[in-house]
């Protein structure tokens, strides 16, 4: 039992020392190396879709207004539904 306990204390300290090993290393090398830093997208990506308020990935995003300029939805039925009526959103 004694040695059980011995085995997984040192495992603890071996899996301790990797994390600090690699974590060390990535402050070394930085942030660019690996896995990004940041996996979503900032809050300045997203835009609010005006016809249904859902707010989606600005690159994502259909644009609403002739030449592919004006308010940006979310889907074609938002779309439709925004030329409908008419609406005019600034931006
Ligand atoms: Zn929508």
């Amino acid at each position: 039992m004694l040695k059980v306990v011995l085995f997984l204390v040192l495992l603890f300290c071996v899996l301790l020392v990797l994390r600090a090993l690699r974590l060390f290393l990535a402050g070394l090398f930085g942030p660019s190396r690996g896995r990004p830093a940041r996996a979503w997208p900032v809050e300045g990506d997203m835009v609010r879709d005006p016809v249904c308020g859902v707010w989606i990935d600005r690159r994502l995003a259909l644009p609403a207004g002739p030449d592919q300029s004006g308010p940006a939805v979310c889907s074609e039925a938002c779309r439709n539904a925004l030329v409908r009526k008419g609406r005019e959103i600034a931006q």
